[in-house]
């Protein structure tokens, strides 16, 4: 593979990160994933944007302008000739060569690193064909989960914690609602009618959610945002996740309860339709 690391272009054996940087030795560092579908990016857009705002919560530096960072997207597709994949790109504060709480002073270049996953059959996935069975924990992350940073720790355990108990993925609960999945948002469809948690700082603020529940409304879907409990979930027709790497992931059973007839339900399945045709259509 070939990778993108502060400037420039390497093979990923070649690349190096200091051993002070402080998205290594803190979690102080922001991400993105951005799909790839016909060797185009599907709403760089959305996550230009979200960038920039996660590095200003932050009080971090940009490490390039939005069309830069558009071209070392587009090469690194080109040269690691990706038809089907991701982008990721991750951003740290970088270091002034010791490890110290206190950041470095503001002129210190921040640390860009873009890299591809190759992901063939990404859209025609036999997982969404098949739907997500999920557990719900605790959720135990910071309080500023609308910051997409690093610190995927806990994200990380629940998944294992998921596979452990024979499922895919994790709903995470706090006083006593639904906040979001390990790496999705999530939603559940009761008499037609789609809810989801309303945007805040509980959660983050997902480039699909948006585009989602923009393309619902469009096809006169009725949407709520508001709180839901675990249990709403498990008695309701359907359910499903969004992300930007699994698209539209319907959810098929949730703490062993089966949602449905324990398939895919027609909601999710038309919304994974529309969203992967319509973005496609968008890409660039
Ligand atoms: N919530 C969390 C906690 C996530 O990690 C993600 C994916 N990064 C999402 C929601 C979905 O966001 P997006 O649609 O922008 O991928």
């Amino acid at each position: 593979r070939t990778v993108y690391v502060n400037g420039e272009y390497l093979p990923e054996t070649e690349a190096k990160v200091s051993i002070f940087d402080r998205g290594f030795l803190m979690a102080d560092a922001v991400y993105e994933v951005t799909s790839v579908l016909d060797g185009k990016l599907i709403d760089f857009e959305g996550h230009a944007v979200r960038l920039k705002r996660s590095l200003d919560e932050l009080q971090m530096a940009e490490p390039c302008t939005k069309d830069e960072l558009l071209e070392i997207h587009r090469k690194l597709v080109e040269l690691n000739d990706i038809n089907e994949g991701l982008v990721y790109l991750q951003v740290t504060r970088g270091s002034d060569g010791d490890r110290d709480f206190v950041f470095p002073s503001a002129d210190t270049k921040p640390t860009i690193v873009l890299f591809t996953q190759n992901k063939p059959g990404l859209a025609d996935s036999p997982a969404a064909k098949k739907g997500a069975k999920i557990i719900s924990i605790e959720d135990i992350r910071w309080g500023r989960r609308d910051i997409k940073t690093v610190q995927l720790l806990y994200p990380s355990m629940g998944k294992m914690m998921a596979k452990a108990a024979g499922c895919d993925d994790a709903w995470l609960i706090e006083d006593g609602h639904v906040t979001e999945g390990t790496s999705n948002n999530a939603y559940f469809v009761k008499d037609g009618k789609i809810v989801t948690r309303p945007l805040s700082t509980d959660i983050l603020h997902g480039i699909t959610r948006k585009a989602v529940l923009r393309m619902a409304a469009e096809a006169q879907m009725e949407v709520e945002e508001r709180l839901f409990t675990i249990d709403e979930a498990k008695e309701a027709d359907e359910a499903f996740t969004t992300s930007a790497s699994a698209f539209v992931m319907p959810v098929v059973e949730i703490d062993g309860v089966q949602l449905g007839d324990g398939t895919p339900g027609p909601i999710a399945k038309r919304l994974r339709e529309i969203y992967l045709d319509e973005s496609r259509k968008a890409a660039i």
